[in-house]
């Protein structure tokens, strides 16, 4: 479906769902560059709602203007002069009974400074600023002379929309004026897509008389209830918002309800003998989850279940409990993780630990090229390879399997939704679907959770395994780096190990590993007698697998590393960790990488070392960290501080981003979104299909096609 048709959700054959084309002002170019933000319809446009707004229904005087205001005065020009100085620029001195400000002008003509000169009237509208010796306006919008007085006032706020190049404000006003004329009018107004007893219940405005507001408010509306969003029409669309993507996610969720899912009703006979061989009995938690994904995994229906559980909760041993259920049951299971190393160690461990049960796993993984890779793939598709390890290198189009009963996703908070859509649609075959297991060591606060998976079910391991001891955590500034190093050595020379995490704000891997090489280098300058390791995202999967085995054998004392060590690496001997430059990491990250340490019942510490000063968004970040060693406080925390684009990793690709709606922020409404959402599928099936078209147009992710 096109963008254009899935969006025209007005009256057939009305101008308001047709293409902007008809609107004065739309050619070809414009229409082009309104497309790139999403709008095709004359309706579109309504929904783009404004950034902010400027206040021209006011004319204050000169005395009451503060620094910072965008305001609208006026008065009469006391003196002006042209300036030559490093920049020629214009300086007019405007006064009123009141006060005066001073206007600044770097671009002008003759004619313009010689109409300013004292004694003339003039209104002038801007941002005004504290100048070197009094409030300044720098380029004004203004009119001048003796008709500047009795222009009348706006009526209304004068609305700033998000826009694009080549689009000025001037347009969008002038589009939004035609489309805002078009409301009311026979056949054109928008579609009330709410149920009106909902709309009461929550004493939410018309949808129609929302758009009118929020693109012209009234004179007189306090311009701050507009920034915080709190007005009834700002409610109004984030509830219809949330509505339409909780109306998407259950859509979809009842879809897969519908698809057949093979029954993995194995006989429990491998489980059995791998949780005997298990050096551990499962935690309460661990049995927990296993039992409500087992009891998932029997039925006929697809699972789709989320797994959360802090860094070191036990995830690995839940996801082959579960593997060996499909394997019990005649199925392959595949395992994904986000990067190579991890992948390496998930197929580490489960080497490990079923070869007693002679199952071998097989690797898939992107360096595999040309007749290595075909053998792999001939064993995924023979079902040879029956518990099958991997990275995205899975997706992709040539990887098919036999008899694919459940698909686990490792860290998913890396693969975006989008990759997880895709995922889903890959195990999709004529007579059904694979169950799907998505695990993540980065906690997402309920509320979040509620909103953004709507359509998955959750687990949560809430408990570790026994006899860890919390880290304890410090902050220290790069000046005591030598006492650093003196507590590396002290650690080491104890029989412990220890961590350096070298941290760049660069994106680039080869400057992240050039840091990680240099502090490596400079280590083993400062610490003689210290077996010491590197590894980095450069090294070749063979050469960092020697490396990390051989800290794991205890052959090496410090492993210094980039980030690429974030996730999953599990030694437990390491009790010491250094973070380099922790203010360039977010908080759900640095929790991520103090999971390192900490692993066993050693008394394990986690060194924050940061270059002085800090922001104060920085300094935030450490203290939370300091004081709380439970992931989902962190989590919590890292959303209030960073919003949920950043926390679910989408904020780039811009998949979760929503146009009026805040999850976070507008929390209080989802209970509601997500009942109406419920009504609208049961009782109107036609309006859940127009509700998601208007909000999340082509939007693959949300049109569950
Ligand atoms: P994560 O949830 O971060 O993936 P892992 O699965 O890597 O955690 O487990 C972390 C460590 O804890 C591993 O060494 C694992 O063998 C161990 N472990 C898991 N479950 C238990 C348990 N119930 N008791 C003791 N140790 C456990
Ligand atoms: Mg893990």
């Amino acid at each position: 479906m096109s963008e254009k048709v899935t969006r025209q959700v007005a009256e057939a054959g009305s101008v308001m769902g047709g293409p902007v084309e008809a609107l004065r002002g739309v050619g070809p170019r414009v229409a082009e560059r309104l497309s790139k933000l999403g709008i095709g319809s004359v309706q579109d446009l309504l929904f783009h709602l404004p950034l902010r707004y400027q206040d021209r229904t006011r004319l204050l005087p000169i005395g009451e203007l503060n620094a910072g205001d965008e305001a609208l005065t006026g008065g009469v020009v006391s003196d002006a002069r042209l300036v030559c100085g490093r920049r020629r620029s214009l300086k007019v001195w405007l006064t009123d009974s009141t006060g005066g400000i001073l206007l600044r002008f770097f671009h002008f003509s003759g004619t313009q400074a010689a109409a300013l000169k004292p004694g003339t009237r003039m209104r002038c509208f801007g941002e005004v600023r504290l100048g070197p010796r009094s409030l300044e306006m720098v380029h004004p919008e203004y009119q001048q002379g003796p008709a500047a007085d009795s222009v009348p006032l706006d009526t209304t706020l004068t609305p700033v929309y998000p826009s694009t190049e080549g689009l000025q404000q001037s347009s969008w006003r002038s589009l939004t004026e035609q489309a805002l004329a078009l409301l009311g009018e026979p056949g054109e107004d928008v579609r009330e897509l709410l149920p009106p007893d909902v709309l009461d219940r929550f004493s939410l405005p018309a949808l129609s008389e929302a758009i009118r507001f929020l693109h012209r408010p009234p004179a007189g509306v306090r311009a701050s209830d507009l920034r915080e969003r709190r007005h009834p029409a700002f409610r109004r669309l984030a509830f219809e918002e949330l509505v339409a993507h909780q109306v998407s996610l259950r859509r979809m969720r009842r879809r897969r309800q519908r698809v057949h899912a093979p029954a993995l009703n194995g006989d429990g006979s491998l489980r059995a003998r791998f949780l005997d061989d298990l050096p551990f009995p499962l935690t309460e938690a661990q049995r927990r989850v296993v039992a409500e994904i087992s009891a998932d995994l029997e039925r006929t229906r697809p699972m789709l279940r989320l797994l959360q559980g802090d860094v070191g909760s036990g995830k690995t041993v839940v996801a082959a409990l579960a593997a060996l259920q499909s394997v019990e049951s005649g199925c392959q299971a595949a395992i994904m993780a986000p990067t190579e190393l991890l992948s390496e160690q998930h197929l580490r461990n489960l080497r490990r630990w079923l070869a007693p049960l002679d199952i071998a796993p097989v690797w898939l993984a992107g360096r595999h090229k040309g007749r290595e890779r075909q053998q792999v793939l001939d064993r995924i598709a023979s079902g040879q390879g029956l518990v099958v390890v991997g990275t995205h290198a899975l997706f992709q189009d040539d990887v098919t399997f036999r008899d694919l009963g459940l698909v686990i996703v490792d860290e998913q908070h890396r693969f975006g939704v989008h990759q997880r859509m895709k995922l889903r649609e890959k195990g999709v075959q004529a007579d059904g679907s694979p169950h799907q297991l998505i695990m993540t060591a980065t906690p997402i606060p309920r509320s979040l959770a509620m909103t953004m998976y709507a359509d998955l079910d959750l687990s949560v391991i809430d408990e570790m395994p026994p006899g860890r001891t919390p880290v304890t955590t410090v902050a220290v500034p790069d000046s005591r780096r030598e006492e650093v190093i003196a507590r590396v050595r002290e650690a080491c020379a104890g029989g412990r190990q220890a961590y350096w995490v070298c941290t760049l704000i660069e994106e680039s891997e080869a400057l992240q590993c050039q840091a990680a090489e240099d502090a490596a280098q400079a280590l083993a300058g400062a610490l003689p007698g210290l077996r010491i390791g590197l590894v980095h995202g450069r090294l070749k999967a063979a050469e960092r697998e020697a490396v990390m085995q051989g800290f794991a054998a205890a052959d090496l004392d410090l492993l210094v590393a980039t980030t690429v060590i974030e996730v999953g690496v599990d030694v437990q001997n390491a009790s010491l960790m250094i973070v380099e430059n922790p203010e360039r990491l977010g908080l759900a990250q640095l929790h991520q990488l103090r999971g390192r340490v900490g692993r066993g019942a050693i008394e394990s510490h986690c060194v924050l070392l940061y270059r002085a000063p800090l922001s104060h968004q920085a300094r935030e970040r450490i203290d939370i960290l300091r004081r709380s060693t439970n992931g989902f406080q962190i989590a919590e925390q890292d959303l209030r501080m960073r919003g949920p684009g950043e926390v679910l990793g989408t904020r780039q690709t811009g998949e979760m981003q929503f146009r009026v709606a805040d999850p976070v922020g507008d929390e209080s409404l989802l209970a509601a979104a997500q009942q109406t959402a419920d009504l609208i599928l049961d009782r109107h099936a036609e309006k859940a299909r127009d509700l998601i078209a208007r909000w999340f147009g082509a939007r693959v992710a949300y049109g569950g096609v």
